[in-house]
């Protein structure tokens, strides 16, 4: 066996410079052909005497093994160092040119590896030829101006290289912390942040990371999008996001501060972090099931009034949830399980179909009438003494309409030392309304009136200055700021 083995390999080696690696297999398959060619010759002359049949076989088999675990190789000699074998001269050049190629992106500059290297042609088991990426690494270990480093990166950006990982890996844990609880599930920073170890020139190591840090925690101001919900109040937008109502209504010109609908959105400043984090916490906790509500008609109550028949109860439930929070801000909450603890019982509402009459009291009042006020409800010092004043004086022509503020029946109508001719409606829901100082009086007591009707003429009568509506409003007896009642 040995016999044939060697020297048919001897001639593969002696020729093998002359050609590339294909040429070489295609030698061996012809060798085995020619091989077979002669054992059919065998064969043919012994007429299959089974002992030596198989002999030439077991033969044949260790050539073709020997072909498929045996290879000619190179080893690779750098500065009288062997660091292995390749099969290929070319493969470790290719090493070579890589390891130069990134160094000199590394270091941004040109670089050329300068170990001399040559090659012994030897023959080598096909599973000892050398694991190439040992090659480079060794390339790179001979390049003293780069190293193995740890780099962090943000969105695709450089901002650190350390030797060690653990203060970097530790910081990256520092600026989830905050936003996580024994609920959170999921953590993770909205822009690329990666933390690779690669080579770097070694001038770019650093302990400090101090700037880092300072960066990575930063915080810019930047317009967001604001969407109002219900309950919100202009102060309390602005101070969620530490401005002032001025500087709110300052970026929102199309904003009106008389009218704020749920949906509108306003442009906020918000702080916004450098690098965000987005949480997702897994949650469970028991919520409230809103008792249904069950209207009944009822044509003995008038319309618009109604009252509980039966109060019903809230349930309750259990529920599992997934909450995404971006920067502790909840974005989501998706339900995952519900869990009916308790049933909620229906309220039962009766609510009134009965016509309600004109004159009734609608329950909330409209201005008597429109002009300047001249003296509001409260103490005043007039002339040196203090006096208390128990309703709204309100300054119109003389002869303008006086209007009731609300449905109800007339109980005085006539004159007063004080009021003039004066007015009172009670509105026969606690509540009673007086004006007085008019010119001339429209109704008479006993008269059933509706909201706005005209019921008097303004003038000066009584202890009065001038045209006016001295407006009051009682309820429960007690005189009340009449600006409370009106719109
Ligand atoms: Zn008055």
């Amino acid at each position: 066996m040995d016999e044939l083995l060697y020297p048919g390999l001897q001639d593969v080696e002696a020729t093998a410079s002359a050609g590339p690696v294909v040429s070489r297999r295609e030698r061996w398959e012809r060798k085995i052909d020619e091989l077979l060619i002669r054992y059919d010759a065998f064969v043919e002359r012994h007429r299959l005497k089974p002992g030596r049949f198989l002999a030439a076989a077991l033969l044949l088999g260790a050539v073709t093994t020997a072909a498929t675990v045996y290879t000619a190789g190179y080893a690779v000699v750098v500065d009288g160092q062997t660091l292995g074998v390749v099969a290929d001269k070319a493969q470790y050049e290719a090493i070579e040119r890589k390891v130069e190629d990134r160094v000199e992106v590394i270091l941004g500059r040109d670089y050329s590896l300068d170990g001399h290297v040559s090659f012994a042609r030897q023959l080598v088991a096909k599973r000892d030829l050398s694991d190439l990426s040992g090659f480079e690494t060794y390339l790179f270990n001979q390049v003293d101006e780069v190293t193995r480093g740890y780099v962090l990166s943000v969105n695709g950006e450089n901002l650190c290289v350390q030797a060690d990982s653990t203060q970097l890996a530790a910081l990256l844990d520092r600026l989830k912390a905050p936003y996580m609880n024994e609920n959170t599930v999921v953590a993770e920073f909205t822009v690329p942040v990666g933390l690779t170890c690669e080579y770097v020139a070694r001038d770019q190591l650093t302990d400090d990371l101090a700037e880092v840090e300072a960066l990575l925690t930063s915080n810019t101001r930047e317009a967001v999008v604001y969407t109002v919900v219900k309950g919100d109040t202009y102060s309390g937008i602005a101070s969620r996001y530490d401005m002032t109502v001025d500087e709110l209504l300052a970026i929102n010109p199309q904003a009106s501060l008389n009218r704020l609908m749920v949906g509108d959105e306003l442009t906020v400043s918000a702080s916004v972090p450098y690098l965000g984090v987005r949480t997702v916490d897994k949650v469970r906790y028991e919520e409230a099931i809103p008792a249904p509500v069950e209207y009944v008609d009822d044509d003995t109550m008038y319309q618009g009034d109604s009252k509980t028949l039966e109060a019903g109860a809230d349930g309750s439930q259990m529920v599992d949830a997934r909450v995404t929070y971006l920067n502790g801000m909840e974005q989501q909450r998706d339900i995952t399980a519900v869990q009916q603890l308790t049933a909620p019982v229906t309220k039962v509402v009766a609510q009134g179909t009965k016509e309600r009459p004109k004159t009734m009291a609608k329950g909330y009042f409209i201005w008597p009438v429109r002009g300047t006020i001249t003296s509001r409800y409260g103490g005043r010092s007039l002339f040196g003494t203090y006096n208390f004043h128990g309703g709204l004086d309100i300054a119109v022509p003389y002869g303008t309409s006086i209007k009731a503020a609300d449905g109800g029946k007339v109980i005085t109508a006539g004159w007063h030392n004080s009021y003039g001719n004066y007015i009172v409606i009670d509105h026969e829901n606690g509540k009673q309304t007086y004006y007085a100082h008019n010119s001339k009086l429209l109704v008479s007591v006993g008269d059933r009136v509706y909201q706005g009707q005209v019921i008097a003429k303004a003038g000066s009568t009584g202890n009065s200055t001038g045209s006016h509506c001295h407006f009051e409003v009682r309820v429960n007896g007690q005189r009340q700021n009449p600006r409370n009642y009106l719109p």
